[in-house]
């Protein structure tokens, strides 16, 4: 930081679901447009009552909309779009939360809630390698959108809901290294070998 001030403000608008990070920095013109490029990545969300604020790194290895029964009781709704991410790249920025865990088949699966709002906020399916996590989409500031790259457990889908066809769908789950990108693939390798080597 020799030789440069940065200054990192937040505004939070009137409208709390509409918090803005501003990053102001004195910097060299050039460096400070990397900079606002890198920051761009980034995603942010909260809870129902806005006590919970998350950031995200980025959008995730993958994104999802999970039409399973959980997922449609655990919402209140007809599906959830999971954003399917690295632990470490999940931060929790303010406010408490509480975790229950469900069962998944035979496997568990821990939600983690806002601890006033009871808000579900992203889970871990016990099921799956490595130390990732399903944030659920949902609760991004609009400003966020992650949009689904795959219907997934269509067998449980509720019968009024007509599906994106331009979308892959199945009707339980997928054969990841036919579905991901080969960047995503490589992550979660990444990710898995880490979480092994803890
Ligand atoms: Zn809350
Ligand atoms: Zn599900």
């Amino acid at each position: 930081m020799s030789g440069r001030l940065e200054i990192i403000l937040r505004l939070y608008s009137k409208n709390k679901s509409q918090r803005l990070k501003t990053y102001i920095a004195f910097t060299p013109l050039t460096k400070l447009s990397k900079e606002i490029t890198m920051q761009s990545d980034k995603l942010s969300g909260t809870c129902a009552c806005n006590q919970v604020i998350y950031e995200l790194d980025d959008s995730g290895m993958y994104c999802q909309a999970c039409h399973c029964l959980d997922c449609q009781r655990i919402s209140g709704s007809s599906f959830i779009v999971n954003i399917w991410i690295e632990a470490n790249r999940v931060h929790l920025l303010e406010g408490n939360t509480q975790q229950v865990i469900i069962s998944a088949g035979r496997d568990q699966h821990t939600l983690t809630m806002c601890a006033h709002c009871n808000s579900c906020i992203w889970s871990r399916y016990h099921a799956a390698p490595g130390n990732t996590l399903f944030v659920k989409a949902g609760t991004l500031n609009p400003e966020c959108q992650v949009a689904p790259r795959a219907h997934i457990f269509t067998r449980s889908k509720q019968d009024w809901m007509l599906l994106d066809e331009t979308l892959p769908s199945f009707e339980s789950f997928y054969d990841m290294k036919k579905l991901w990108p080969a960047k995503s693939l490589k992550r979660y390798q990444i990710n898995i070998q880490e979480s092994a080597s803890i």
